[in-house]
């Protein structure tokens, strides 16, 4: 079709027979570090080492890579924009081939940084799916990856890359890691280790995997949970300052931090509603009304109750 847009792909075809695992970057186009991170992996495996099928998707949204913003032109979040339409907007087409794409793989990993406005605890995570095999799939996948954070969260939220991939029942994961709209070397090295970790789970790769350090395991059924731009807005449009730091433990009532006028006049004082780590934080300071500043998870919620 002349309209539809065609996702720039790597397809490396294993000499075995085996699974084909999709993995993309750029869904949001200034989150950086899995775009290098992809391009690694196209360069580092060949045929012959492969059992199956590899995709590599180094920038989804080249709409938006080239805006060096989030979002296309058309400011609709690709990921509340799936399964998107053939002859939409750009996000929406763009939306149409991602998960068109999604839907032909057996396994699927999509990564993420909280791009230019914030960053994100390191973390791997997934839908609680209500398939029990599925969701067994996706936490060994996650904890495959082995980022020290591992977030399952309510099956519910419709229009993203894993929302696709949850309603054809294609086991998926998706990956944060930090955030600023830089590129660290860090980032991208974790990004290319839990891929080929999770490869190596699969038995798409043979490789060594030393048994991963998890931190914290939170699953989290409330239906929102897993909707990072709801959590803790700002009471006001203005400046925010942060009084905690990425990964500390806060009590219910804490402070998170403050938005402030520009003559400081008018402060609002914003605290934590829960105990939890501060999972993700705001880094732009100046805000507007409603944007989430923090999100904070309770890291003490037993799993499964
Ligand atoms: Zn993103």
């Amino acid at each position: 079709m002349a309209n539809s847009v065609e996702l720039q792909k790597i397809v490396i075809e294993g000499a075995a027979a085996g699974p084909h695992l999709l993995i993309t970057g750029g869904v949001h186009g200034d989150e950086y570090e899995p775009m290098p991170a992809i391009r690694r992996l196209a360069a580092e495996l060949g045929a012959d080492q492969v059992s199956g099928r590899l995709t590599l998707v180094p920038v989804v949204n080249e709409a938006a890579y080239a805006l060096k913003q989030r979002c296309a032109a058309d400011d609709l979040d690709l990921a509340r924009t799936c399964p998107g339409k053939v002859d939409g907007s750009i996000t929406e087409r763009t939306a149409h081939s991602l998960s068109e794409l999604i839907e032909t793989a057996d396994y699927y990993i999509d990564l993420h940084t909280g791009g230019q406005i914030c960053q994100v605890l390191p973390f791997s995570g997934y839908a609680l799916h209500a398939d029990a095999k599925i969701l067994e799939v996706q936490r060994q996948m996650a904890r495959a990856f082995s980022l020290p954070f591992i977030w399952g969260t309510a099956a519910g939220l419709k229009g993203r890359s894993l929302s696709v991939a949850h309603d054809a029942g294609i086991p998926a994961i998706y990956a944060e890691y930090l955030g600023n709209g830089v590129c660290s070397e860090a980032g991208v090295r974790a990004y290319t280790e839990g891929c080929l970790n999770v490869m190596s789970m699969l038995g798409i790769i043979d490789r060594l995997h030393l048994d991963p350090y998890i931190e914290y395991v939170v699953e989290d059924e409330r239906p929102n949970a897993g909707h990072m731009q709801l959590h803790n807005p700002a009471p006001i449009a203005g400046f925010f300052e942060p009084a905690v730091t990425l990964g500390q433990l806060l009590r219910e009532g804490a402070e998170l931090g403050t938005v402030s006028d520009v003559t400081g006049s008018d402060v609002r004082q914003v605290t934590s509603p829960d105990n939890g780590i501060v999972l993700t934080l705001r880094t732009r300071p100046r805000v507007e009304e409603g944007d989430s500043l923090a999100v904070i998870v309770d890291v003490e919620r037993p799993l499964n109750g």
